[in-house]
Formats: C-alpha cells, sequence, structure tokens
C-alpha cells in the first residue's frame, strides 16, 4: 500500500442521531483539536441507493433494513479529513461499534448507547476510504490549503 503521509484521506459521516441531538459541533471539535485538518465537508440525506453501496458489507444482514431506515431518517453531514495516518487515528478516535461498550474518551464512547445509533461512519482502511470519500465528495468538492498550524502539529519528518 502507498504511504500517503500527511496527504491520506478519510470519510467521516456523522449520522442522523448526532444531527437530532445536537452533536455535530462536538464531534467536529474532537477531530480539530487533535490536530486533522478539515478538507470537504457537506450536509445530505442519504439515500437508498447510495447505502446500499457504502454498506454493502452488510446489506444481507437482518438488521440491515433498519440501519438504512436510521441513516435517512433525518440529513447527516459528510466530511472529508486528511492528516498522517488518518485512517487509523480517526477509528481509534470514534471507538468499536458497540458504543455503550466504546472505550470512555472516544466519541462514541462519550456521545452514545447503541450498536446502532452510534453517532459517526469512519472508514477502516486507507483502500476502503479511497472509495468512501470518491463516493461522497467531487475532486472539486475538496479542498487543498496550507493549514498554518501543521508547524506546531508535526515535525518536518512527519510532514515529508
Ligand atoms: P462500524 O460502523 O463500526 O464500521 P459496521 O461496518 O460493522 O461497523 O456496521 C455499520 C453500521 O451498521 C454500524 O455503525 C451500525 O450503525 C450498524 N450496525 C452494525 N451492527 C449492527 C447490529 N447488530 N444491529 C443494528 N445495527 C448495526
Amino acid at each position: 500500500m502507498q504511504f500517503e503521509g500527511i496527504k491520506e484521506k478519510t470519510l467521516v459521516i456523522v449520522k442522523p442521531d448526532a444531527i437530532q441531538r445536537g452533536l455535530l459541533g462536538q464531534i467536529t471539535s474532537r477531530f480539530e483539536q487533535k490536530g486533522l485538518k478539515l478538507i470537504g465537508t457537506r450536509m445530505l440525506r442519504l439515500e437508498s441507493v447510495i447505502l446500499r453501496e457504502h454498506y454493502a458489507h452488510i446489506a444481507d444482514k437482518p438488521f440491515y433494513p433498519g440501519v438504512e431506515e436510521f441513516m435517512m431518517s433525518a440529513p447527516a453531514v459528510v466530511q472529508c479529513w486528511e492528516g498522517l495516518d488518518v485512517v487509523n487515528t480517526v477509528r481509534k478516535i470514534t471507538g468499536i461499534t458497540k458504543a455503550r461498550e466504546a472505550e470512555a474518551g472516544s466519541i462514541r464512547g462519550d456521545f452514545a448507547m447503541s450498536v446502532a445509533c452510534n453517532v459517526i461512519h469512519a472508514s477502516d482502511s486507507v483502500e476502503t476510504a479511497k472509495s468512501e470519500v470518491a463516493r461522497f465528495f467531487k475532486d472539486g468538492d475538496l479542498y487543498e490549503y496550507d493549514k498554518t498550524d501543521y508547524m506546531h502539529v508535526y515535525i518536518e519528518e512527519e510532514r515529508g
């Protein structure tokens, strides 16, 4: 797998339960505080076709219809974050699927109780992240800019 350095990207979906509960700001803050760079974001109402593609790995599970209904119940916010090892870093900050058992300090550990309503989605590998980012963002929807605090977030060697 190609090493992408601080240009590695991942997809986060702030799910409808988080939007309903007014957690968008606090969730976004967790990633900002960590030092990650937001390069794209938009609000959308998810639809069955895109969800079936996004959740292909669970589409045959008996609970899938419920997942689809939940994910379409209110708008969601998609975000593309960039940073060094960002996929693993964001998964760690996210916490495990069954939120009530997620580690305290993680987003799911701090904000959720359910295996289904678990406030965010985060890509689980660099390969998956590539296709997930492309699914939700066209090239023109992602922004390149110099993040002025990077000299305090990374050492020179990490910045590449
Ligand atoms: P993750 O989101 O942690 O990567 P999965 O890819 O296994 O987890 O599942 C996708 C999503 O499907 C979960 O985040 C959750 O919203 C829902 N889900 C997973 N397992 C269950 C379940 N047993 N019952 C209901 N919903 C589930």
